[in-house]
């Protein structure tokens, strides 16, 4: 059957939605109907109780909803495709204007100066950065899937099973999958933490904000030595601008790198002429006459001159309005268990806001990186559509490329696997090639 005729048939059977709850049932039954209008039970490891036999998108009724339109919502997306379980019954419902993209292109490909082919939409669309498919707006269309594009959920009722969003419309969910990623941190408004001028990165609206300060920009302050911070100065020199990079601890990338190995990046960073003030607080964010950001004021009184800062300073789980769903008090973010599943029948979790039993190190995590968002995507979707029971066992892994732009004298890319746990053992040479292990004291 065409998507066509299965969409329509699916509309044709929401007309005659009703809302089953099932709470009498096994945790391990529940309702699924077909493309062709035919409802089956059928056995699957999800909890929810009360789902809507609803198919199409007419009414409030949706089967599945997932909010968050980001890196886990795509590929959740693509896991209901490959089950056959998107058309007529998957709504996305997104703050971002545009479909699910590889978010981490956006320090990267998305930086580089216009004579250097800067990364654009639609180029990196999921899925493509884990060699998928490009799903562009025109792929939801086809798969049936429904996505509301800038309107953020901004309210939430797990008794009703609704939300509701910024635009006003209700939803009713059948279940309910939780991706709302990470915002970045941002510096107080009191001491400049809003001036023109001043960047944060989530986003493509931010990144194109940066890319249109960078365009006028001389001299830049990076503040912050984390992979953010890391990644926007490698860009910065790719077009050609006085960088510095400031930050509080002795040596970049401290809960990733060692010593020595961050030593020998912040020397690729010097040798690209990036200068580095380790140490150092900062006091304010001062302005020029025309309300732009003219300065970094450090703690010690010292001042760097700035046209253009940008503030890597981490990232907090965006759990709101889902509070009530389960937050974990240690890690932020929402509580699941190791099938994604929240305390609520029925509500997931995924990617950077999920709270989950990191198995291999006995403890519960959350991972803001983007493999992690892929994995759990596809494991949760798994969870929910099929009698999968198998825990996520997830091996960290974190990657970074630097100074990839064209012209460049030295591209680098390094990736992380595990826990920097135990004594460090560094082999090779930076040049060409270095790497470290962590052993710990059973070896
Ligand atoms: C600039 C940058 C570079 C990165 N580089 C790397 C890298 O090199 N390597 C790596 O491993 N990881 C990297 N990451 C991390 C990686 O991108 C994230 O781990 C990944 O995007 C997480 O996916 P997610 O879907 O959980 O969150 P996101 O991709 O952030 O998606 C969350 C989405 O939810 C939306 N949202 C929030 N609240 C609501 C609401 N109420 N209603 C509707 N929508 C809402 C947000 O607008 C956003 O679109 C980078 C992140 C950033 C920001």
């Amino acid at each position: 059957m065409t998507s066509a005729l299965r969409r329509k048939a699916a509309q044709m059977a929401s007309a005659a939605t009703q809302c089953f709850s099932y709470s009498s049932l096994p945790a391990t039954w529940a309702l699924r109907q077909r493309g062709g209008g035919a409802s089956v039970l059928r056995l699957s490891s999800r909890r929810t109780f009360s789902v809507s036999a609803a198919a199409g998108f007419d009414n409030q009724n949706r089967e599945y909803v997932i909010v968050g339109g980001g890196n886990a919502a795509g590929y959740a997306a693509r896991t209901f495709v490959e089950h056959g379980m998107a058309d007529g019954r998957l709504c996305i419902v997104s703050k971002e204007p545009v479909p699910p993209y590889e978010r981490p292109a956006l320090t990267k490909g998305y930086l580089f100066p216009p004579d250097k082919k800067p990364a654009r939409l639609p180029g990196f669309h999921t899925c493509v950065g884990s060699g998928g498919q490009r799903q562009t707006a025109e792929w939801y269309k086809e798969n049936g899937i429904e996505v509301l594009y800038e309107d953020p959920v901004v309210a939430f009722d797990g008794k009703t099973q609704t939300l509701k969003t910024s635009s006003g419309k209700v939803l009713k969910y059948g279940s309910l999958i939780i991706s709302t990623g990470c915002e970045a941190s941002r510096l107080p408004e009191k001491i400049g933490g809003k001036l023109p001028g001043v960047h944060y990165i989530r986003d493509v609206a931010d990144a194109d904000a940066l890319v249109s300060s960078l365009g006028s920009a001389k001299k830049v302050v990076v503040i912050g030595g984390g992979y953010i911070g890391m990644e926007v100065a490698a860009a910065a020199c790719g077009w050609n601008l006085d960088t510095t990079i400031i930050f509080p601890e002795d040596h970049i990338m401290p809960r990733l790198f060692t010593p020595s190995l961050a030593k020998k990046y912040e020397e690729l960073y010097q040798q690209n002429g990036v200068k580095f003030i380790k140490g150092a607080l900062i006091e304010k964010l001062g302005a020029g006459s025309d309300g732009r950001v003219s300065s970094a004021v450090l703690k010690d009184g010292s001042v760097v001159e700035a046209d253009t800062v940008i503030v890597g300073i981490g990232a907090k789980p965006v759990v709101s309005p889902f509070e009530a769903v389960g937050v974990n008090p240690k890690v932020g973010g929402i509580e699941v268990d190791s099938l994604f599943r929240t305390s609520v029948p029925g509500i997931f979790a995924i990617g950077d806001v999920a709270a989950f039993p990191l198995k291999m190190y006995n403890r519960i995590a959350r991972v803001e990186h983007v493999d992690h968002a892929r994995k759990s995507a596809h494991h949760c979707v798994e969870t929910l559509l099929t009698s999968q029971t198998k825990a996520y066992d997830y091996l960290p892994y974190f990657y970074s490329r630097v100074f990839e732009y064209e012209g460049s004298s030295r591209k680098v890319w390094w990736q992380f696997y595990g826990d920097n746990v135990g004594e460090a053992v560094e082999v090779g040479n930076f040049d060409p090639k270095v790497a470290t292990f962590w052993i710990d004291s059973a070896g």
